[in-house]
């Protein structure tokens, strides 16, 4: 495939093509085409690095696309009320119009370095049971994320293992937001992502239900401002210091069970950096009393959240889907394909000096979720920012003068 670009032409290689000693060289080789990976791409090109750009899925976009493609990004300077497909969508021409490689639907395997200090990156494509595919670089940006992303649904909740894994009715984050159109929908969590999910879904669903095991949300004042307004306006119900205890789905019934956390312990008081934040007009909202429930009574809240059935403490609400955001456990174990460079990898994440963003192995750049230093938010605008400074530092080495030999054998 060749792309028409504005600067330049992409070199797409067809890997049945390839002869088995084939080894592809460029200045940097970038593993992972997430945010991080897509901007390292860009820094590359404007720089007049030549990169080769590996990523596992068919396509760019890392996990706004795999995740969460129709939530709405926030906190992206220039990209307001933007879903993450539309933002990738828009970021994946700017970032490979330069001249590059690009082997999406490959996994990296193994990254080895030569004497000279070159590295080896090993990758196998998906779809080929063909010889691995071989690209020398003299410098490498990992950007591979948090791995392997698995949601973190506590294994606690009674009823959870009964439930088929065909139904549709437990899920982790929306993919389609259609799918909840005129739907009852339940979203567990207090942080970002869930209060994000609910923004997006309340305009379409018939009723949204916020439960939070805190008694407080955890978001920017402007996103908490716009739940109060939802919940003004009967749209979303926030029901907070309580717990999912079961799921139960039974033919067309499907029901989540929630528990009072502690029915004694008095709503803690708001900090003054929490009244500063939220203003006292919108913590009304935020800091909800859930009523109290008795076994033989039924109050607003539970006839308003199609609840029935109860016992002292807990309520059943009557739901279409449940959506956990409580983040999700990073699995690791992709990175053994590191195992040979050995660079230092703290809980599960690679460390790197923040003034360079060079990992303990030398030219070798971690950049994106997929590393850790102190203050470090897995955020998109932090990916920009330290796709910049490992390709300055690159630059600064002076690739260009370093590879231009070995690209003319
Ligand atoms: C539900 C959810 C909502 C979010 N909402 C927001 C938001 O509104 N605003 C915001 O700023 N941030 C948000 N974030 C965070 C943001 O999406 C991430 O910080 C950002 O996308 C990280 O990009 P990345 O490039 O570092 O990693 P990723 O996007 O994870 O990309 C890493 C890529 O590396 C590839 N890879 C990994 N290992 C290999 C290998 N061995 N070989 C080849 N390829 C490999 C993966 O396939 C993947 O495509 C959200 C995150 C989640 C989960």
């Amino acid at each position: 495939m060749e792309r028409g670009a504005r600067y330049n032409i992409v070199v797409t290689v067809r890997v049945s093509s390839l002869s088995k000693a084939y080894m592809m060289r460029s200045d940097v080789v970038i593993i992972g085409a997430g945010v991080a990976g897509l901007y390292a791409g860009y820094c590359c090109g404007i720089s007049g690095l030549s990169f080769t750009i590996i990523d596992s899925l068919a396509k760019p976009g890392g996990q706004c696309i795999a995740l969460y493609p129709e939530k709405k990004v926030y906190g992206v300077p220039g990209f307001h009320d933007v879903t993450a497909c539309d933002f990738i969508d828009k970021l994946v021409p700017q970032c490979l119009a330069f001249e590059h490689t690009e082997l999406f639907g490959h996994t990296v395997e193994m990254i080895n370095t030569e004497d000279d200090g070159t590295f080896v990156v090993q990758t196998r494509s998906m779809g080929h049971a063909k010889k691995p595919l071989c690209i020398s670089a003299r410098y490498v940006i990992i950007a591979a994320g948090i791995c392997d992303m698995k949601p973190n649904i506590p294994a606690t909740i009674a009823g959870l293992q009964d439930i088929s894994e065909s139904s549709d009715f437990v899920q982790s984050c929306c993919m389609k937001i259609d799918m909840y159109k005129g739907k009852d929908v339940a979203i567990a969590g207090g942080g970002d992502s869930a209060v994000d999910f609910a923004l997006s879904i309340i305009p379409i669903a018939k009723s949204v239900i916020l439960i939070h095991r805190r008694d407080k949300l955890t978001c920017s004042a402007v996103k908490l401002r716009s739940i109060s307004e939802w919940e003004r306006s009967g749209k979303l119900k926030l029901i907070l210091k309580t717990n999912i205890s079961e799921l139960t789905e039974r033919g067309n019934e499907r029901v989540v069970t929630i528990t009072r956390d502690d029915g004694n312990r008095p709503l803690s008081k708001p900090s003054e950096s929490e009244l500063l934040l939220g203003g006292t007009e919108h913590r009304s909202g935020v800091y909800l009393e859930v009523h109290e429930h008795s076994s033989t009574g039924s109050t607003q809240q539970e006839a308003d959240c199609g609840g029935f059935g109860m016992r002292s403490n807990e309520s059943k609400l009557k739901v279409d889907h449940i959506i956990f955001c409580y983040g999700f456990v990073a699995r690791c174990h992709k990175l053994t394909w590191l195992h040979a460079l050995a660079p230092d990898i703290k809980d599960g994440m690679i460390a790197v000096d923040v003034n360079t963003m060079e990992t303990s192995v030398k030219n070798c750049y971690a950049i994106g979720d997929v590393v850790i230093y102190a203050n470090k938010s897995k955020n998109i605008v932090p990916c920009f920012f330290e796709a910049d400074r490992a390709v300055r530092m690159i630059k600064s080495k002076g690739a260009d003068a370093v590879h231009k030999d070995k690209r003319s054998t």
